[in-house]
């Protein structure tokens, strides 16, 4: 802006200075034009005094057109030329017709000023009548004007020249303190500023819109905080592409699931997300329709959800959900490993139960095996039994969790209970049974506290050896209670300690086959403990096993 002020401001001096340069040029001219048309007049008055008193006319003409005068014309009262200071009078027309000869031969004197055909430039005519009716003229060419005006040229262009460059000073002196105030406005706060009134609507303008943008700045922050704020609490990862498939927002679970770092927005998904799948299923949303992916990382099963995003009907972006499947995943696969397992378990007992009877059925037992055969049949039987009462405590414990009726329980009545009911077993395997502690009361589902207690003081007999002990102790502690069951008894394998909680996992094979159990009895007791957000341990030696159970007060304390 400045550029073009100064430069208007320059082409306006310049102009200015021309048309001034070429106005003083033309009144100096015409000055003086008019001051030779006025000396031609007195001229010409001289000479007429001086041809009327010569006493030679024709010397006195002579003498006139020597002089400095450019012509001197004689002319009859019927305009024939009678001399001529610069042609010869045979050559020239009849002067009748000139201006200033007709306006002399009508009041006396007459004045013109025109290009003479016989000289060629532009002459001031100065004509007298003469008392016998002719007519004496003078003229006098403008070449000795012209020439002196334009002799004052250069001059003239110096002194534009002068003016030019001042006015160059000038007009940058001018463009600066013109702008200086409109360059030293703050943005921020026009109003503070002090300059032409001119500006002020601008001003004013400005500093309403400012207050706007300050405005949508705050409603636009207020709106990333509450996303960043709901995103980054999610524990699924969420992702927001544009239609170039490059990230404008990703939250914290998502740069974690995905392993991707802090400068993940802004660059193509590709970079963080190798696999083609996931851009053939990101492609796909971007083409309309939602899809998924799943695939494995670090030992973690991810899911991607591609959702396209529409906006007036077209996809602008796509919107990417990162979930950790893992559980689910695992949960899918202990389900399927789960039925296949109580297939065999069922199909085991009942293929002996069947062998034994058919053998009996079909005579092929000898009658002192009939009666060893049908203890079998017996066992097996049990065998199922209790399996089925298991696995149907286990799938109600996968179906029930959420319809669970808590209620105060005090454990020590119930570890008393379980004690008296397992009293002539424990006896039988000559195991003794005992109970210390202090009453506690926690919340929990009665049936299930007493099937852990009852779970644990068993195994404790089953897996003890003659002689052996079982002790139960109950103790209150800070958040809830503290139940232990210690058995004296040959322990836990190590090799098969990890294993000991999970479905029909029995240690020892040889000695489980004369122990009776289906090997679930211990994934009910983590299970429960998981409902009542109880944590469940052991430590196991060949000098005794010991499982603790730390129980919270109430549902509202139970840890993980
Ligand atoms: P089971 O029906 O075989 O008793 P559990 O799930 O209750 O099934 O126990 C799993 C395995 O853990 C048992 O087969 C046994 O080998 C081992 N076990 C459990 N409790 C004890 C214990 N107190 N002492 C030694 N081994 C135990």
């Amino acid at each position: 802006m400045k550029q073009r002020i100064f430069r208007r401001m320059l082409a306006l001096a310049t102009l200015v200075a021309l048309l001034t340069g070429t106005a003083m040029f033309a009144l100096r001219w015409r000055a003086g034009l008019d001051e030779l048309a006025e000396q031609t007049s007195r001229q010409a008055a001289i000479a007429a005094a001086g041809y009327l008193h010569a006493a030679d006319p024709a010397v006195c003409l002579d003498a006139l057109g020597q002089s400095d005068l450019s012509r001197v014309t004689l002319i009859a009262a019927d305009g024939t030329v009678l001399y001529d200071s610069n042609a010869p009078v045979s050559q020239m027309e009849n002067h009748a017709d000139r201006p200033e000869v007709r306006e002399a031969q009508r009041t006396g004197n007459g004045q013109a000023v025109r290009i003479s055909a016989t000289l060629q430039s532009l002459t001031c005519y100065s004509a007298i009548r003469l008392p016998d009716g002719t007519v004496l003229r003078v003229a006098n060419t403008t070449d000795l004007l012209t020439r002196s005006a334009f002799e004052t040229i250069p001059a003239m262009l110096a002194v534009i020249i002068v003016i030019f460059l001042l006015s160059a000073l000038l007009a940058d002196r001018l463009t600066v303190r013109l702008v200086r105030p409109i360059n030293a406005i703050d943005l921020q706060n026009p109003l503070a500023a002090v300059v032409y009134d001119e500006l002020s609507p601008l001003l004013h303008r400005l500093d309403a819109q400012n207050r706007q943008i300050d405005r949508q700045m705050d409603e636009l922050r207020r709106k990333q905080i509450e996303f960043d704020a709901i995103t980054s609490g999610m524990d699924e990862g969420l992702i927001v592409l544009d239609e170039r498939l490059t990230v404008l927002t990703c939250n914290r679970a998502a740069r974690r699931l995905l392993a991707a770092g802090e400068t993940v927005v802004g660059t193509p998904l590709a970079v963080f997300a190798h696999e083609p799948p996931i851009g053939q299923a990101a492609a796909q949303a971007l083409a309309g329709d939602a899809s998924v992916y799943d695939f494995a990382r670090d030992g973690i099963q991810l899911r991607l959800s591609f959702s396209p995003v529409r906006v007036d009907g077209g996809v602008r972006g796509v919107v990417l959900l990162v979930l950790d499947v893992s559980a689910q995943f695992a949960a899918e696969q202990s389900r399927r490993s789960f039925t296949a397992n109580v297939t065999h378990e069922l199909k085991t007992p009942l293929t002996s139960v069947l062998g034994y009877a058919e053998m009996i059925r079909y005579g092929l037992a000898r009658p002192e095996d009939v009666p060893g055969f049908a203890a079998r049949i017996h066992d097996e039987a049990a065998r199922l039994l209790a399996l089925v009462d298991d696995i149907m405590k286990l799938s109600r414990l996968d179906e029930g969790r959420g319809s669970l009726d808590f209620e105060p329980v005090e454990l020590y009545t119930l570890c008393q209970a379980a004690i008296d009911r397992l009293e002539s077993k424990a006896s039988a395997q000559n195991v003794t049974l005992s109970l210390s502690g202090a009453p506690c009361t926690v919340s929990g589902v009665p049936v299930m506290l007493d099937e852990v207690i009852t779970n644990l003081c068993d195994n404790a007999i089953k897996y003890n050896r003659p002689g052996g002990a079982v002790r139960l102790t109950l103790t209150p502690t800070d958040a809830g209670a503290r139940l232990t069951v210690a058995d004296n008894g040959p322990g836990i394998a190590p090799a098969a300690q990890p294993h000991i909680f999970e479905r029909f996992y029995r240690a020892d094979a040889s000695r489980s086959r004369e122990v009776p159990g289906t090997g679930l009895g211990l994934s009910i007791v983590k299970h429960i403990c998981e409902i009542h957000g109880a944590s469940i341990r052991f430590e196991s030696s060949p000098a005794g096993t010991t499982f603790t159970v730390d129980l919270p007060a109430s549902p509202g304390d139970r840890h993980g």
